[in-house]
């Protein structure tokens, strides 16, 4: 480790002799904080109120004949839990997030600023399009990169995640497929190995079938085997670029012509867009539909810090099936259409989202984009890259990685082959990380390579960042090496709440808290 000075701080520092247990509980700045419900009472409240005048509830029946039992708080307890609370969580602001295929890089504060301002924070979706003219030019300017940075034709713009994207992209290859008269014979999605979760889960909701591709050994998709799975009951393929192993798919054309020959679309799952924008147009390989997640290549927050959006961009063949809600400009207002009657053709599959989606995520996107400007946006891709391959080369000798001969596009990816009878497992890897103080890489994604660590450093890692997180993860493969398997079989020791029993929290979720049982008076004697 490395202290504040850069100097190393010796990993097997002895553990503090004196490790009694406190009397509150907390340990120094970790402090415990139980839930506001817990430490609440009704009767306090942090403002000083009027007792209302006498009045008649007209509820009747339906009047509330219990106390509401809200906790009440003064302001400065108030203050003091929401703080402590935002202290447990593992944030990007507290520190790198190497979590792969998930983009978590730094949220300009820039952006933040721009969507506070409150002609666009304080819009309402049902306000009249004369009073939010603005507004709705911001979400036209930012279509108009979209679509120039992906060479699509159109672009819709309320899917309110990739996952939903997804939805929506493979909507509109179903809505094409019925016009052609096709919607009932071509009931196959084509899905390789390596996808997301959400591709396979997309296509089954609304009614595909999934034909799995294998990967390849080299962790990418043969266009022979695409162009053998498809035949005349194909509808499309979801596949991801560069895909979930980081890796750019070499025969991404061959594949697109493989589908448009068979008659099917091409769907491109484009959360990992990041290691591209700039260098290559997804449209331009032959993509007919792909959502791009705001909230990761152009750094809008998510993961507990807001919102997503994921816009879906179409190429020619498929604009004319993107849903309501959208915009068209009339004279030189800009209107919203939110019916598909309104829109004329007739064509789309209809209304996806009430309005137009996530207004915060549209300013801070393109602020994002306007404030790194084309040669910005394609140097923080190439940033990504260089990143990632420094990862990769800093980590290659000390751990195994199934692709790691050839260069990776934004993330890299190991395996547990190096783990191999050790005596540690992927997981308990992961879980020392966390007494490092650092958040995990995705473990166990893709499928198909065996107890991968899917490492994203992201570009807004500096070097000397990337630096401290190599060396760690150095010293903590030369621990497994050494055969120290308490720093990994027990581990997290420095978390609160230590190793929790996953399976358990999955199998068997609390999802609802209910008060604890008085103390009997003979317990309380005790
Ligand atoms: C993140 C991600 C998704 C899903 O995006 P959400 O915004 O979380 O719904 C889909 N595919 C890939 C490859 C991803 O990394």
């Amino acid at each position: 480790m490395l202290n504040n000075q850069g100097r190393p701080t010796g990993a097997g520092e002895s553990a503090p002799a004196y490790n009694r247990k406190t009397f509150t509980g907390n340990r120094a700045l970790q402090t415990r904080e139980a839930l506001i419900f817990e430490i609440g009472r009704p009767e306090v409240s942090g403002i000083d109120m009027d007792e209302p005048e006498a009045f008649t509830p007209r509820l009747g029946a339906h009047a509330r004949k219990t106390p509401l039992d809200l906790p009440g708080l003064s302001e400065p307890e108030t203050m003091r839990h929401y703080v402590r609370l935002s202290q447990k969580n593992y944030a990007i602001d507290a520190g790198l997030y190497p979590l792969g295929s998930c983009t978590m890089k730094h949220n300009p504060r820039l952006n933040e600023k721009l969507a506070r301002l409150p002609g666009f924070a304080d819009v309402h979706p049902l306000q009249p399009t004369s009073t939010v003219q603005g507004a709705l030019e911001l979400i036209e300017v930012l279509s108009g990169w979209l679509m120039e940075l992906t060479g699509a034709h159109a672009v819709a713009m309320s899917p309110k995640a990739g996952a939903h994207g997804e939805l929506c992209g493979m909507m509109a290859i179903k809505a094409a497929l019925a016009a052609r008269g096709e919607g009932s014979t071509r009931k196959v999605v084509l899905v390789p190995d390596s996808a997301h979760g959400t591709n396979p889960a997309t296509a089954a909701l609304i009614g595909f079938e999934v034909r799995a591709i294998p990967a390849r050994e080299d962790g990418t998709v043969s266009a022979q085997a695409v162009r053998e799975a498809c035949g005349p009951d194909v509808a499309a393929i979801m596949l991801t670029n560069p895909n979930t192993c980081g890796l750019f798919e070499p025969e991404v054309v061959e594949i697109a012509a493989a589908i448009h020959e068979a008659g099917g679309y091409f769907y491109c799952d484009g959360a990992n867009f990041n290691a591209i924008v700039g260098k290559v147009r997804p449209v331009d390989l032959g993509v007919d539909a792909m959502h791009i997640n705001l909230h990761k290549t152009f750094s809008t927050p998510h993961g507990g810090g807001g919102p997503g959006a994921g816009p879906v961009v179409l190429s020619e063949a498929l604009a004319p099936f993107a849903p309501a809600p959208f915009l068209r400009r009339v004279g030189a207002d800009l209107e919203t259409l939110t019916l598909v009657e309104e829109t004329g053709d007739g064509a789309a599959f209809g209304r996806l989202t009430a309005f137009h989606g996530q207004m915060g995520m549209f300013v801070r996107a393109l602020s994002y984009m306007m404030s790194h400007g084309s040669d910005g946006l394609r140097q923080a891709s190439e940033d990504a890259v260089l990143n990632a391959n420094y990862v990769r080369v800093g980590l290659g000798d000390v751990m195994s990685a199934p692709f790691g001969d050839r260069p990776c596009m934004h993330e890299a990816l190991f395996d547990d082959r190096w783990l191999k009878g050790t005596g540690v497992t992927t997981l308990d890897f992961a879980k020392a990380m966390i007494d490092e103080g650092y958040h995990p890489m995705t473990m166990y994604f893709p499928l198909v390579v065996s107890g991968a660590m899917l490492i994203e450093p992201t570009e807004s890692e500096s070097r000397a960042s990337v630096d401290l997180f190599i060396m760690t993860l150095r010293d903590l493969t030369f621990s497994v090496r050494r055969g120290e398997l308490e720093r990994f079989s027990g581990a997290p020791y420095y978390a609160p709440r230590r190793r929790l029993d996953e399976t358990r929290a999955a199998r068997q979720p609390i999802l609802r808290w209910t008060p604890p049982a008085p103390i009997a008076e003979d317990e309380a004697a005790e």
